[in-house]
């Protein structure tokens, strides 16, 4: 009995810190679909309408008719869903048609689905690679990635944030230590900084000391480069990627489920073993039909247009948002980060922007460095220059309004 209390006061304290550090994230309440503009309700329950600029909804697919209309429509074929994982009772022609279809656009020799791309990550390491192998993983490394390779064997070695001259170097004591495979691990688009992984580099770094390369392109595959094939399509230069992870709960619609995509045998190992495949249901057939909508509209001469749109949109935001003075992360993605550095300060520049009719979430420690608290925007292509020109005053009259009621 005092043990339970006791256990009971240790978490109510925790949240105590948290609470006085600052760093309790608040989940808002939406009454709307995902979109450029959404139906927000406020602390006093009413509800009001504001600009969204803080979703992974790239292409503004969310929301899209035609998808929520292919989810119907794989359901009313499909059924609700497999209550069976898929190697008992769960595998439909869907999952299949879904999974060549990804493996197909995206380049590679077979794709595996997942619940999430979190599951993805966790599967990926522990049935491909052991005690004798090695893994090099980018420091920003998403929470995913650090926690698949935990459980997985081989030895760990960690490189600084792109730093090419550190990656060399752990390459080199990992052959030095005698390991037989080295996979090099990065995010393709770093989520809260919004910049690119040096993917040329790394293939040649990875050529050079006979390294695998793994590419977790979540905030990359769909709205990225031509077709939408990512951020190894963007760079203009040779970039080789061995083992692919993604998500459809992005871009792709913004449903959930995630995927591998690599060598056939790979993914046939895969099948076999991975833990968060064998023992967990198989995607409903809604995500799937979803899913499947979305890649088809990515890769038709629309999504082409969607990515322009995109482009000019971050390309607007950021000029609009550098001539109001406000200090930006560079980058060449649609992720624009604006650096606040205090976490209480971001925190209240959100919900000031919320009463401008500006949604946007305030990012602080432990999901970035301390100090380095932001908020991070996100275009859309659903977003309009309107949109996009009404969210930069509302960051202009927030700032100014908190500048004047601070003592000097
Ligand atoms: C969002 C994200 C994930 C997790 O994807 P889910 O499908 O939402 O689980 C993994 N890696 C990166 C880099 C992400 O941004």
């Amino acid at each position: 009995m005092g043990e339970r209390l006791d256990f009971l006061h240790r978490v109510s304290a925790t949240l105590g810190e948290i609470d006085a550090q600052g760093l309790t994230k608040p989940e808002r309440v939406i009454v709307s679909p995902q979109g450029a503009r959404i139906e927000v309700e406020t602390a006093s329950g009413a509800k009001r309408s504001a600009l969204n600029f803080c979703a992974n909804n790239y292409l503004g697919l969310a929301g899209d008719p035609r998808l929520v209309a292919a989810a119907a429509e794989a359901s009313a074929r499909f059924g609700a869903g497999l209550a069976s994982v898929r190697f008992i009772c769960g595998t439909q022609s869907l999952h299949k048609e879904l999974e060549a279809e990804t493996a197909a656009w995206l380049g590679f020799g077979d794709c595996i689905l997942f619940a999430a791309c979190f599951d993805a990550n966790g599967a990926v390491f522990e049935p491909l690679l052991d005690e004798a192998d090695a893994i090099v993983s980018d420091s920003l490394n998403h929470a995913s990635i650090i926690d698949g390779v935990r459980l997985c064997r081989a030895k760990r070695y960690r490189f600084a944030n792109s730093d090419m001259a550190d990656l060399e170097a752990q390459l080199k004591a990992a052959r030095a230590a005698g390991s037989r495979t080295i996979l090099i691990v990065t995010d393709g688009v770093f989520s809260m900084d919004g910049y690119l992984a040096k993917l040329p580099e790394i293939t040649r770094l990875a050529d050079q000391y006979d390294a695998l390369i793994m590419v977790d392109d979540c905030h990359a595959s769909g709205h990225l480069g031509p077709e939408g094939l990512g951020s190894r399509s963007v760079h203009g230069a040779e970039v080789r990627i061995d083992i692919l992870t993604g998500t459809y709960g992005k871009t792709l619609g913004g449903g959930m489920g995630g995927f591998i995509c690599a060598d056939a045998q790979v993914i046939a190992l895969l099948r076999q073993k991975a833990r968060p495949y064998l023992f967990s249901n198989a995607l409903a057939p809604s995500i799937c039909g979803a899913a499947l909508e979305a890649i088809r509209i990515v890769r038709a001469p629309e999504g082409e247009q969607m990515r322009q749109t995109l482009k000019s949109h971050a390309a607007r935001f950021r000029s609009g948002m550098e001539a109001a003075g406000f200090d930006l992360k560079p980058g060449p993605t649609p992720i624009i980060p604006v650096m606040l550095g205090d976490a209480r300060l971001a925190q209240t520049f959100a919900a000031n922007l919320l009463d401008e009719g500006v949604f946007v979430t305030g990012f602080s420690f432990p999901v970035v460095p301390r100090g380095e608290a932001r908020i991070r925007t996100q275009l859309s292509a659903a977003h309009s220059q309107a949109d996009i020109d009404a969210a930069i005053s509302a960051f202009v009259r927030v700032r100014d309004a908190l500048a004047e009621s601070q003592p000097q």
